[in-house]
């Protein structure tokens, strides 16, 4: 059964260029509840051990200084069946590839810079809340 909770992070790109409020209105209109929010900046330390499935990937290093470089939004958030219907609100990895109306289409500046994360797993949205909040931070 498909899960209710998926994990976002509005990345800094998005946020240096002033779409958190659009990002949110997005996410509110799609009909996510959010569940829990916070505005924090990651250390380099904290984006790799966030992002270290992607270890042995060749952009590594690049996507940790990027995620390190400046204030992030991290929510989780509600739905029926969230991390795929989340994915397709956000759209495709590449914003070239990405459909019409998407987020990412929308507001990504880059393959790497763009603008939102979105869980792929109901585990893995559940490890990525775990990572940001506690359960006294969950509404
Ligand atoms: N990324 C990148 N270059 C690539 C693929 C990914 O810089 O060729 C970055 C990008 O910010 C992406 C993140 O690494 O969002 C995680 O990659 P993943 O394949 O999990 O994409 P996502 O699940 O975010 O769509
Ligand atoms: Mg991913």
């Amino acid at each position: 059964m498909a899960g209710k909770k998926t994990f976002t992070m509005i990345k800094p790109d998005a946020v240096e260029a002033n779409n958190i409020g659009p990002i949110l209105a997005m996410i509110n209109k799609a009909g996510f509840r959010i569940l829990a929010m916070k505005y924090l900046k990651l250390t380099k330390e904290q984006a790799g051990q966030f992002y270290e499935v992607h270890k042995e990937r060749p952009f590594y290093g690049e996507l940790i200084s990027y995620m390190s470089s400046g204030p992030i939004v991290a929510a989780v958030l509600v739905k029926e069946n969230a991390v795929a219907d989340y994915r397709k609100l956000i759209g495709a990895t590449d914003p070239s590839k990405a459909d019409e109306g998407t987020i990412r289409k929308l507001f990504a500046k880059s393959i790497a810079a763009n603008a939102v994360h979105g869980s792929d797993s109901d585990d893995n949205a559940e490890i990525e809340a775990n990572f940001f909040f506690s359960h006294l931070e969950r509404f």
